[in-house]
């Protein structure tokens, strides 16, 4: 008999906590999970699931416009908040509960409490003190909103789901996928939508191009872009609407002001501190590449260990971890060419180097893109229009960067990273064979170098 109570305690039943939980109790570990909130994390509960959820209910009302060219008549369509909301609500609690019964049905032991580490091989949950072989802290992040008059009036991405009423005016704050993600729902949704960036173009990290091109097409959707916009104070006003005052420029008066403006590990009261795990400047804590920390029965994986953020790293890194706990192998993850997507309208999808990235690292580069109008448009009528970039290694014709803005990129890109995975060059993106007539075609037969 082990000496301890589990073999494997989890704090944190997210995207990476379930899934480390689930295969590790399937590999015959005796595996016991703390959840403090909501099973199935961020992803679920007030991430990706309910934003790609408002996302679709945003395209509708450009599907009724862009109807009318192909002959229909949809009538003066409305839009019912509380709807989508309680149907969202309802979808949540569906994925709860399957979240609960795949750990319940795979042997793990679920506490609805939140944990803390009092010692290298022991949690506590409430009153209750578990001993383990070993502890997988999996409490991923929480958003940050910077300290500003008036921040107690801002709401996250942990609220807007769950709104009262539907603001009519909405003020987007920050820059990354988050943001311009929301500020396209409320534009979609009919909101007078307005996204504040302190920087002078969002998305930083993607290819300077799709940076520019998405800048244009999100601005024909009717969202008002303020960059070099630093948000001060936010002020409450009789009527309940909020006055946001900036550096430069009239206030803006909003009814709602939603701050992604980044978010941070959660390590509070973890008692990781007490127990000396040592955790980079940002909070983040350290880890080795078995996710294990400086105190060898502490392990750490997610959100809270840094970036890149996203659930299916997670799960990957999940799912590396119990591998290594049962092999004694070194866990493998590769980072690189980590497919993406932002669900904004049209989508952005990329995988690989940007051209500057490529560049900057002294590679010589070749540069395919098409730009076009997407073939529904033609007859919609819609001014909205496509951009593919291919960024190819000039000496090798490896295929190092895929790049899209356009109607299902994500979609699109996934199967791009897959390619790229295994290495294709451009001669393989040229043998390839269309499907026609697609977007995604135009990946297989530029043949021009635009530099
Ligand atoms: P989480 O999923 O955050 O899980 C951590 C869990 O730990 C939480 O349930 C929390 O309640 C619990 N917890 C924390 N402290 C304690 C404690 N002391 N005791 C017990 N429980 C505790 N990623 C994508 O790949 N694609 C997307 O489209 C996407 N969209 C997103 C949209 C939004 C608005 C946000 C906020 C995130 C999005 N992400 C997306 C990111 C994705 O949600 C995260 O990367 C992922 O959830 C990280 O998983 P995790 O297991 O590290 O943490």
């Amino acid at each position: 008999m082990s000496e301890y109570d589990f073999d494997l305690f989890v704090i944190g039943a997210g995207s990476g906590g379930v899934r480390a939980s689930r295969m590790a109790a399937t590999a015959g570990m005796r595996v016991a999970v703390a959840e403090d909130r909501y099973m199935g994390g961020t992803c679920v509960n007030v991430g990706c699931v309910p934003k790609k959820l408002f996302v679709y209910a945003s395209a509708f009302s450009e599907d009724f416009e862009d109807s009318v060219g192909f002959g229909w008549q949809p009538g003066k369509p409305s839009f019912d908040w509380a709807t989508l909301r309680d149907n969202n609500a309802v979808e949540i609690g569906r994925l709860n509960g399957i979240y609960r019964n795949l750990l319940a049905n795979s042997g793990v032991q679920t506490f609805d409490a939140r944990a803390r580490l009092t010692g290298p091989h022991t949690v506590a949950v409430g009153d209750q003190q578990f001993s383990a072989e070993r502890i997988l802290v999996a409490t991923g992040s929480w958003p940050f909103v910077p300290e500003i008059p008036g921040r107690e009036y801002a709401i996250t991405s942990n609220e807007i789901f769950s709104l009262q009423s539907f603001p009519q005016r909405i003020l987007v704050v920050g820059g990354g996928y988050i943001a311009v993600e929301f500020a396209g729902i409320f534009a979609g949704l009919g909101a007078e939508t307005h996204l504040s960036y302190r920087r002078e173009l969002f998305l930083r990290g993607f290819d300077r191009e799709i940076r520019e091109f998405a800048r244009g097409e999100i601005g024909k959707k009717g969202v008002c872009l303020h960059f070099n916009h630093q948000v001060t104070s936010i002020e409450k006003q009789d009527d309940g609407s909020l006055l946001v005052h900036s550096g430069d420029g009239a206030p803006l008066n909003v009814d709602a002001v939603l701050f992604a403006t980044g978010r941070r590990p959660n390590t509070a009261e973890l008692g990781l501190g007490e127990l000396g795990v040592v955790m980079h400047r940002d909070g983040t804590i350290s880890v080795d590449d078995n996710f294990c920390t400086n105190v060898r029965s502490v392990y750490a994986l997610g959100d809270v260990t840094g970036e890149p953020q996203l659930t299916p790293v997670a799960l990957a890194e999940a799912m590396a971890l119990v591998k290594h706990f049962q092999t004694g192998e070194t866990a493998e993850i590769d980072y690189n060419n980590i497919p993406t997507a932002v669900f904004c309208q049209p989508n952005i999808g990329t995988v690989g180097l940007s051209e500057e990235e490529a560049r900057d690292s002294g590679l010589q580069v070749t540069i395919f893109k098409s730009e076009f109008r997407p073939m529904r448009h033609t007859v919609s009528g819609r001014d909205e229009r496509t951009l593919m970039k291919l960024v190819v290694d000039s000496s090798t014709d490896r295929v190092l960067g895929a790049h899209m803005v356009g109607p299902d990129a994500g979609e699109i890109i996934q199967g791009i990273a897959v390619a790229l995975k295994a290495g294709a060059t451009k001669a393989t993106f040229d043998q390839t064979i269309g499907i026609h007539p697609t977007a995604a075609e135009e990946f297989v037969t530029m043949r021009t170098p635009s530099t």
